[in-house]
C-alpha cells in the first residue's frame, strides 16, 4: 500500500516560489551549522520493520527553546524503507534536502553533507515554525516525488552536541564509501556523462556535468549517483550526455557535452573544460565545497573550503569568492569543485594537475591527507603534502613564495601557468 501525502502540515507557506529567498542578518532568528556549529545530513536505508512511516522525532532543544541570535548543532537523520529502495539511492534523497528545506518560507538552507547550514527567519518563528517541520516536509515530499521507491520515511532531528557528533562520524564514513565508488573508474571508460541541473533555481545558467573523474562541485553527487538518479526519474535533473568527439583531451572538452550545456544553459554557456581552471572552466554555483583560484606570482593555484573563514593568498575569503563566482558563470582563473575532486586523477590536469597546488587551509589539507600522500607518491613527489603551504606559512603570495622555493615545490619548475 502506497501512502499518498497531498497536504504538508506545517505553519509556514511552502513551495518552489520560496526557494531562492534569503534570510538576511536583520531577519535572522537562529541558525544551525555554517561554520558556527555542526550541521550534518544523512539518509540511510532501513528495513521495513525497523521504522514507522511519518514519525518525526526531535531529540534535544527546538526553536521555542532558543532566543534570537542563538546557534544550535543539528543532525538530520533520515531513514527510508521500501521494497525498491537501494543503498545507491541514499545520496540522491539526501541531496533533495537542500531544495525541499528551501521551499519553506522564511527558512534558508545552504550546503550539504556535514557542512550544511540552516538559517531560520523571524517571520517563520512568529508563524510557529519548529525543527519538526523539516521532518514533516521531507516525509511528505519524499512520498510525493519518489513514490516508486519510497514506502516508509522516519526522520530524527538531533540537536544535542554529542548526538550530532556521533551522527557526523557515522555520516563521514558513509560519504567516504560513496566517494570511493567511482575511484577506479576513468572518464575514458564511459561513453555517457551525466548532467545535473538541480541548482538552476539558484544559478539559472549553471549546469554541472558529472563524469567519473569529476564529481559534482557540491561533493554530494558523483557519476554513480547521477546514473541512479536518472534511473529513478528519467525526466529529472540528471540526464545522460553522450560525450561524443573529444575536442581536447588535455583540457577535457567534448562535443556532446558542449551541445548539451549550450541548450541547458539557454545559450549562456557554449562550452567548458573539465580539467582546467585557467581556460574556460566549468561553471560554478553557490554549493561548491571548495573554490580554487590562480596565484600567478607563485606559478600555482590555491583552493579554499567553505568552512575556512580566514584570508587566503587570492586576496579573498571563501564567502567573497563564492559571491563573485557562484552565479553560474564560467570564470577563467577560478573554479568551484568538491573536496574529493582535489585528489581525483584529472583535477586541473590541463593546468598541471594537483602538483600546481601551492596553498590550502590546514584543516582541508589534513582532512584529505591520505589521498594527497597517495597522489604525491604516484606522481613522483612522496613529500608533496609538506610542500603545500597553509595559513600557518602565510596568507599572501609574497609570504608563501619563499617557503615554496625552499621546499622545491613542483610548481616552481613548471611551465608558466598563463601561457
Ligand atoms: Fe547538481 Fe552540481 Fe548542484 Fe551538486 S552542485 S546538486 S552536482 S547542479
Ligand atoms: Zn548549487
Amino acid at each position: 500500500l502506497k501512502v499518498s501525502v497531498s497536504d504538508i502540515d506545517i505553519p509556514c507557506a511552502f513551495g518552489p516560489a520560496y526557494e531562492g529567498e534569503r534570510v538576511r542578518g536583520a531577519d535572522l532568528h537562529s541558525q544551525m551549522g555554517g561554520g558556527k556549529t555542526q550541521c550534518t545530513e544523512l539518509v540511510k536505508r532501513a528495513e521495513m520493520s525497523e521504522i514507522e512511516d511519518g514519525k518525526v522525532i526531535v531529540v534535544g532543544k527546538d526553536i521555542p527553546d532558543l532566543s534570537e541570535g542563538d546557534t544550535l548543532d543539528l543532525g538530520i537523520f533520515i531513514q527510508i524503507a521500501g521494497r525498491e529502495f537501494q543503498e545507491d539511492f541514499e545520496p540522491i534523497m539526501e541531496r533533495q534536502i537542500h531544495h525541499l528545506v528551501n521551499y519553506i518560507q522564511g527558512i534558508m538552507h545552504i550546503g550539504q553533507r556535514d557542512i550544511s547550514w540552516v538559517r531560520v527567519g523571524k517571520g517563520a518563528v512568529d508563524k510557529g515554525f519548529t525543527l519538526k517541520d523539516i521532518g514533516v516536509v521531507l516525509h511528505a515530499k519524499y512520498h510525493q516525488e519518489f513514490q516508486k521507491i519510497v514506502d516508509k520515511v522516519q526522520i530524527t532531528l538531533y540537536t544535542n552536541k554529542e548526538d550530532v557528533a556521533k551522527l557526523t562520524k557515522q555520516a563521514r564514513a558513509e560519504y567516504k564509501t560513496r566517494d570511493e565508488r567511482v575511484d577506479k573508474m576513468t572518464d575514458e571508460d564511459v561513453e555517457l556523462f551525466y548532467s545535473c541541473s538541480l541548482c538552476q533555481s539558484f544559478a539559472p545558467n549553471h549546469v554541472c556535468t558529472v563524469s567519473p573523474e569529476r564529481t559534482g562541485l557540491c561533493g554530494a553527487y558523483n557519476w554513480m549517483d547521477c546514473r541512479a538518479a536518472f534511473e529513478i526519474n528519467p525526466t529529472g535533473p540528471n540526464q545522460p550526455i553522450e560525450k561524443g568527439d573529444c575536442l581536447d583531451p588535455v583540457l577535457g572538452q567534448w562535443k556532446g557535452v558542449n551541445e548539451f550545456v549550450e541548450k541547458a544553459s539557454r545559450g549562456a554557456v557554449t562550452h567548458y573544460n573539465f580539467y582546467s581552471m585557467v581556460i574556460d572552466p566549468m561553471t560554478t554555483c553557490g554549493c561548491c565545497e571548495c573554490i580554487a583560484a590562480m596565484l600567478p606570482s607563485c606559478n600555482g593555484v590555491m583552493t579554499v573550503n567553505r568552512e575556512f573563514a580566514g584570508e587566503t593568498p587570492s586576496g579573498m575569503k571563501f564567502t567573497t569568492l563564492a559571491g563573485v563566482m557562484g552565479g553560474g558563470a564560467s570564470s577563467p582563473g577560478f573554479v568551484g569543485h568538491s573536496k574529493y575532486n582535489i585528489t581525483q586523477r584529472k583535477f586541473i590536469k590541463g593546468d598541471g594537475g594537483l602538483l600546481r597546488m601551492v596553498w590550502m587551509p590546514k584543516m582541508l589539507k589534513e582532512e584529505i591527507k591520505d589521498r594527497i600522500d597517495k597522489y604525491g607518491e604516484e606522481n613522483g613527489y612522496p613529500d608533496f603534502y609538506n610542500m603545500i603551504a597553509d595559513e600557518t606559512v602565510g596568507t599572501t603570495e609574497e609570504e608563501i613564495l619563499p617557503f615554496l622555493e625552499e621546499k622545491g615545490h613542483p610548481a616552481m619548475s613548471m611551465d608558466p601557468l598563463i601561457g
